[in-house]
């Protein structure tokens, strides 16, 4: 008998798809908070005209817009002093309108993000980067602001059904924006994941991704993840953007992730698309944090 091989087709985690349903909640919410006087606000702020920067700037803008939140867009010059971002944070802070405030990152080189991060109210970190709602995350205390990207992979995880619990699970990458609280999500109580987190000196990487039942790339380099570094039947969530060139392209260039996804997918069980995948849910987890500090702020 003739034996026919058949490529594997993977689910793939429609993100957009996925954010719609998060932004659809979010709105009812948004309704149910104006009922009670109170309009969900966010403040970003961005330093410099950084382009990618801008385009993430603008697409928050829109989402808080179009949920009917209080939106603040403030643009400063690239040469912005750190006291004035200080003061802009502050009077943000004292702003009883606002209920989350985000600086965008990267600012420009002069000024010191970290300083500009312990400056934000804890109570109105939406993006979950002072040390207090890092704490808190690893405490387990709900009321933590957990970092936009990693909750989206982990609503991403949940709403599609992915069952964490006592998966072996490695995440590429230990930054405090994605990595870091990626493992701590996976490994609290009710997750349950058994994890691993690998970086720029891990030993023998391709070996360590393969012992994933889940596996999170988030290191910023194109198409690193190749298909022998992948379990055949693993859920894999790439959480990379990277702009290449392509010359079939109109503007020359195309964004991919850290996967190389060509080669990857038909291995796997489940599989995240970049663009379309982690992407969305970070913005829409952003709308949840807002509302969520709104909701703590009564
Ligand atoms: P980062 O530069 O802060 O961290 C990258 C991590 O990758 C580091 O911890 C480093 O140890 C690790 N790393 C670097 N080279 C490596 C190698 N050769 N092998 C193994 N590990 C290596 O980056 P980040 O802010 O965590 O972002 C990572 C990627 O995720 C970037 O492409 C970024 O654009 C993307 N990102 C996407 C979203 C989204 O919404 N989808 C949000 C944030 C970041």
């Amino acid at each position: 008998m003739r034996s026919i091989r058949r490529m594997n087709q993977p689910r793939i985690l429609d993100g957009k798809a996925v954010a719609a349903t998060v932004l659809e909640e979010c709105r009812t919410e948004t309704a149910a908070l104006k009922q009670k006087g109170i309009t969900p606000g966010l403040a970003v702020v961005l330093v410099g005209s950084d382009p990618a920067s801008a385009v993430y700037v603008g697409s928050k803008a829109r989402t808080c817009a179009d949920l009917g939140f209080h939106s603040v867009k403030i643009e400063l010059p690239e040469d912005t002093t750190q006291e004035e971002l200080l003061k802009v944070v502050a009077d943000l802070n004292a702003d009883p309108a606002v209920h989350g405030i985000l600086v965008q990152s990267p600012p420009p080189k002069h000024i010191d993000e970290e300083t500009v991060i312990r400056a934000i109210n804890p109570q109105k970190d939406v993006d979950g980067f002072h040390p207090e709602n890092v704490a808190k995350l690893v405490l387990e205390d709900s009321s933590a602001f957990v970092p936009c990207t990693p909750a989206g992979c982990m609503k991403l995880l949940e709403i599609s059904g992915i069952d964490t619990r006592g998966a072996e699970a490695v995440i590429i990458g230990r930054s405090m924006i994605v990595g870091k609280p990626m493992a701590m999500l996976l490994v609290a109580k009710g997750s349950d994941a058994t994890v691993t987190i690998a970086h720029s000196r891990t030993k023998d990487l391709a070996a360590v991704c393969r012992r994933a039942d889940i596996l999170i790339a988030a290191v910023g380099r194109p198409e690193m993840v190749k298909a022998d570094w992948v379990k055949p039947g693993a859920v894999v969530i790439d959480v990379g953007i990277n702009r290449i060139p392509d010359a079939t392209r109109k503007s020359g260039s195309r964004l991919t992730g850290d996967i190389d996804y060509a080669e990857v997918a038909p291995r796997c069980a489940a599989i995240t698309p970049v663009p379309g995948g982690v992407g969305p849910m970070t913005i829409a987890m952003l709308m949840k944090n807002t509302i969520k500090a709104a909701r703590q702020s009564i």
